[in-house]
Protein backbone atom coordinates (compact mmCIF):
# COMPACT_ATOMS: atom_id res chain seq x y z
CA UNK A 1 0.00 0.00 0.00
CA UNK A 2 0.85 3.95 -0.31
CA UNK A 3 4.13 5.16 1.57
CA UNK A 4 4.01 7.98 3.37
CA UNK A 5 6.66 10.55 3.50
CA UNK A 6 7.10 13.67 6.01
CA UNK A 7 5.75 15.87 3.14
CA UNK A 8 2.35 14.30 3.00
CA UNK A 9 2.14 14.67 6.65
CA UNK A 10 2.51 18.27 6.01
CA UNK A 11 -0.11 18.25 3.27
CA UNK A 12 -2.44 16.53 5.53
CA UNK A 13 -1.77 19.57 7.89
CA UNK A 14 -2.55 22.10 5.18
CA UNK A 15 -5.55 20.18 4.26
CA UNK A 16 -7.18 20.08 7.58
CA UNK A 17 -7.01 23.54 7.69
CA UNK A 18 -8.03 24.53 4.21
CA UNK A 19 -11.27 22.33 5.62
CA UNK A 20 -11.49 23.76 9.13
CA UNK A 21 -11.39 27.30 7.32
CA UNK A 22 -14.02 26.35 4.74
CA UNK A 23 -16.29 24.46 7.45
CA UNK A 24 -15.76 26.74 10.69
CA UNK A 25 -19.28 28.34 10.68
CA UNK A 26 -20.85 25.06 10.55
CA UNK A 27 -18.80 24.02 13.60
CA UNK A 28 -19.85 27.45 15.46
CA UNK A 29 -23.46 26.53 14.62
CA UNK A 30 -22.76 22.84 15.81
CA UNK A 31 -21.60 23.93 18.68
CA UNK A 32 -24.17 27.29 19.35
CA UNK A 33 -26.62 24.49 19.56
CA UNK A 34 -25.41 22.56 22.66
CA UNK A 35 -21.99 24.38 23.62
CA UNK A 36 -20.64 28.11 23.59
CA UNK A 37 -20.25 28.73 19.87
CA UNK A 38 -16.81 28.76 19.41
CA UNK A 39 -15.93 25.23 18.26
CA UNK A 40 -15.04 26.77 14.46
CA UNK A 41 -13.37 29.47 16.04
CA UNK A 42 -10.92 27.20 17.99
CA UNK A 43 -10.14 24.78 15.53
CA UNK A 44 -9.27 27.49 12.85
CA UNK A 45 -7.29 29.25 15.61
CA UNK A 46 -5.30 25.65 15.84
CA UNK A 47 -4.91 24.79 12.74
CA UNK A 48 -3.75 27.87 11.44
CA UNK A 49 -0.81 27.81 13.84
CA UNK A 50 -0.03 24.86 12.62
CA UNK A 51 0.25 25.43 9.24
CA UNK A 52 2.51 28.52 9.87
CA UNK A 53 4.56 26.55 12.34
CA UNK A 54 5.64 23.72 9.73
CA UNK A 55 6.25 26.27 7.07
CA UNK A 56 8.33 28.07 9.25
CA UNK A 57 10.05 24.77 10.49
CA UNK A 58 9.28 21.61 8.53
CA UNK A 59 9.88 18.40 10.16
CA UNK A 60 11.96 15.85 9.12
CA UNK A 61 8.92 12.60 9.43
CA UNK A 62 5.96 11.70 9.71
CA UNK A 63 5.76 11.51 13.55
CA UNK A 64 7.38 15.03 13.80
CA UNK A 65 4.98 16.34 11.96
CA UNK A 66 2.46 15.14 14.36
CA UNK A 67 4.18 16.04 17.50
CA UNK A 68 4.44 19.86 16.20
CA UNK A 69 1.00 19.82 15.67
CA UNK A 70 -0.12 18.38 19.22
CA UNK A 71 1.93 20.94 20.57
CA UNK A 72 1.03 24.24 18.72
CA UNK A 73 -2.79 22.94 18.74
CA UNK A 74 -1.98 22.54 22.88
CA UNK A 75 -0.49 25.92 23.29
CA UNK A 76 -3.11 27.98 21.00
CA UNK A 77 -6.77 26.43 20.94
CA UNK A 78 -8.26 27.61 24.76
CA UNK A 79 -11.33 25.89 24.42
CA UNK A 80 -11.33 21.54 25.65
CA UNK A 81 -10.50 20.66 22.05
CA UNK A 82 -7.11 22.28 21.48
CA UNK A 83 -5.66 19.73 24.51
CA UNK A 84 -7.92 16.83 22.85
CA UNK A 85 -6.75 17.45 19.61
CA UNK A 86 -3.14 17.96 20.70
CA UNK A 87 -3.25 15.21 22.65
CA UNK A 88 -4.43 12.50 20.09
CA UNK A 89 -2.13 14.21 17.27
CA UNK A 90 1.31 14.07 19.85
CA UNK A 91 0.14 10.53 20.65
CA UNK A 92 -0.04 9.31 16.93
CA UNK A 93 2.98 11.45 16.15
CA UNK A 94 4.87 9.41 19.22
CA UNK A 95 3.34 6.12 18.23
CA UNK A 96 5.06 6.41 14.53
CA UNK A 97 7.75 6.94 16.30
CA UNK A 98 11.33 8.28 14.09
CA UNK A 99 10.33 6.51 10.05
CA UNK A 100 11.09 8.58 7.29
CA UNK A 101 7.95 6.53 5.43
CA UNK A 102 5.01 4.63 7.21
CA UNK A 103 1.39 3.09 5.56
CA UNK A 104 -1.81 4.58 5.90
CA UNK A 105 -2.24 0.95 8.09
CA UNK A 106 0.61 2.18 10.28
CA UNK A 107 -1.02 5.73 10.82
CA UNK A 108 -4.42 3.64 11.74
CA UNK A 109 -2.76 2.06 14.64
CA UNK A 110 -0.66 5.22 15.21
CA UNK A 111 -4.22 7.20 15.55
CA UNK A 112 -6.18 4.17 17.51
CA UNK A 113 -3.02 4.88 20.26
CA UNK A 114 -3.73 8.69 19.66
CA UNK A 115 -7.54 8.15 20.16
CA UNK A 116 -6.65 6.19 23.56
CA UNK A 117 -4.64 8.98 24.93
CA UNK A 118 -7.93 11.04 24.19
CA UNK A 119 -9.90 8.84 25.67
CA UNK A 120 -7.66 8.59 28.99
CA UNK A 121 -7.54 12.34 29.32
CA UNK A 122 -10.70 13.52 28.67
CA UNK A 123 -12.38 10.31 30.65
CA UNK A 124 -14.99 9.68 27.94
CA UNK A 125 -15.96 6.37 25.79
CA UNK A 126 -17.28 5.41 22.51
CA UNK A 127 -21.41 6.87 23.01
CA UNK A 128 -20.76 10.03 25.29
CA UNK A 129 -21.26 11.79 21.88
CA UNK A 130 -17.75 13.32 21.15
CA UNK A 131 -14.77 13.34 19.12
CA UNK A 132 -14.10 9.82 19.91
CA UNK A 133 -17.38 8.73 17.99
CA UNK A 134 -15.82 10.18 14.91
CA UNK A 135 -11.80 9.58 15.48
CA UNK A 136 -12.36 5.80 16.65
CA UNK A 137 -14.18 4.37 13.69
CA UNK A 138 -12.01 6.47 11.40
CA UNK A 139 -8.79 5.09 12.80
CA UNK A 140 -9.99 1.75 12.49
CA UNK A 141 -11.02 1.91 9.07
CA UNK A 142 -7.15 2.63 8.40
CA UNK A 143 -5.85 0.15 10.35
CA UNK A 144 -8.55 -2.19 8.57
CA UNK A 145 -6.79 -1.37 5.43
CA UNK A 146 -9.75 0.85 4.10
CA UNK A 147 -7.71 3.27 3.00
CA UNK A 148 -8.65 6.76 3.17
CA UNK A 149 -11.80 7.17 1.25
CA UNK A 150 -13.16 4.73 3.86
CA UNK A 151 -11.97 6.14 6.82
CA UNK A 152 -13.16 9.32 5.91
CA UNK A 153 -16.79 7.57 5.21
CA UNK A 154 -16.28 6.10 9.03
CA UNK A 155 -15.47 9.01 10.43
CA UNK A 156 -18.63 11.14 8.60
CA UNK A 157 -20.83 8.25 9.67
CA UNK A 158 -19.80 8.15 12.76
CA UNK A 159 -20.05 12.44 13.77
CA UNK A 160 -24.00 12.01 11.88
CA UNK A 161 -24.34 9.04 14.58
CA UNK A 162 -23.85 11.06 17.58
CA UNK A 163 -27.08 12.94 16.33
CA UNK A 164 -29.45 10.79 18.62
CA UNK A 165 -26.74 10.65 21.39
CA UNK A 166 -26.56 11.89 24.79
CA UNK A 167 -23.86 13.91 25.57
CA UNK A 168 -21.64 12.51 28.59
CA UNK A 169 -19.02 14.88 28.52
CA UNK A 170 -17.64 18.35 28.03
CA UNK A 171 -20.51 21.43 27.51
CA UNK A 172 -23.09 19.36 25.76
CA UNK A 173 -23.58 17.13 28.77
CA UNK A 174 -24.65 20.30 30.56
CA UNK A 175 -27.57 19.86 28.54
CA UNK A 176 -28.85 16.91 29.44
CA UNK A 177 -31.81 15.18 27.37
CA UNK A 178 -31.66 18.87 25.23
CA UNK A 179 -28.03 17.85 23.68
CA UNK A 180 -30.08 15.07 21.70
CA UNK A 181 -30.95 15.50 18.53
CA UNK A 182 -27.38 17.39 17.45
CA UNK A 183 -24.61 16.64 15.67
CA UNK A 184 -21.38 16.64 18.10
CA UNK A 185 -18.91 19.94 16.80
CA UNK A 186 -16.08 17.86 17.91
CA UNK A 187 -16.99 14.80 16.30
CA UNK A 188 -17.78 16.88 12.62
CA UNK A 189 -14.66 18.17 13.03
CA UNK A 190 -12.72 14.59 13.31
CA UNK A 191 -14.84 14.33 10.07
CA UNK A 192 -12.95 17.06 8.81
CA UNK A 193 -9.86 15.51 9.94
CA UNK A 194 -10.37 12.25 7.98
CA UNK A 195 -11.74 14.00 4.99
CA UNK A 196 -8.04 16.20 4.59
CA UNK A 197 -6.07 12.89 4.54
CA UNK A 198 -8.26 11.97 1.61
CA UNK A 199 -7.62 14.91 -0.04
CA UNK A 200 -3.54 15.10 0.79
CA UNK A 201 -3.39 11.93 -0.77
CA UNK A 202 -5.13 13.19 -4.08
P1 LIG B 1 -15.14 24.05 24.48
O1 LIG B 1 -16.20 23.03 24.80
O2 LIG B 1 -14.15 24.23 25.56
O3 LIG B 1 -15.75 25.36 24.02
P2 LIG B 1 -14.73 23.29 21.72
O4 LIG B 1 -16.05 23.91 21.46
O5 LIG B 1 -13.62 23.75 20.84
O6 LIG B 1 -14.28 23.47 23.23
O7 LIG B 1 -14.81 21.71 21.53
C1 LIG B 1 -15.96 21.00 21.94
C2 LIG B 1 -15.81 19.55 21.53
O8 LIG B 1 -14.78 18.93 22.29
C3 LIG B 1 -17.05 18.72 21.79
O9 LIG B 1 -17.95 18.81 20.72
C4 LIG B 1 -16.49 17.31 21.95
O10 LIG B 1 -16.41 16.62 20.73
C5 LIG B 1 -15.09 17.55 22.46
N1 LIG B 1 -14.98 17.22 23.86
C6 LIG B 1 -15.31 17.99 24.93
N2 LIG B 1 -15.05 17.35 26.08
C7 LIG B 1 -14.55 16.13 25.74
C8 LIG B 1 -14.05 15.00 26.47
N3 LIG B 1 -14.03 14.99 27.81
N4 LIG B 1 -13.61 13.93 25.78
C9 LIG B 1 -13.61 13.93 24.42
N5 LIG B 1 -14.04 14.98 23.68
C10 LIG B 1 -14.51 16.05 24.32
MG1 LIG C 1 -17.14 25.36 22.38
MG1 LIG D 1 -15.27 27.35 24.58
Amino acid sequence: SAVLDAAFFARWMAAADAAVDREADRLTELDAAIGDADHGVNMRRGFTAVVSAQEVEPQATPGAVLVAAGRRLISTVGGASGPLYGTLLRGAGKALGDAAEVTPEDLGRALRAGVEAVARLGGAAAGDKTMLDALEPGARALERGGGFGEAARAAREGAVATVPMLARKGRASYLGERSVGHEDPGAASSALLFAALAEAAA
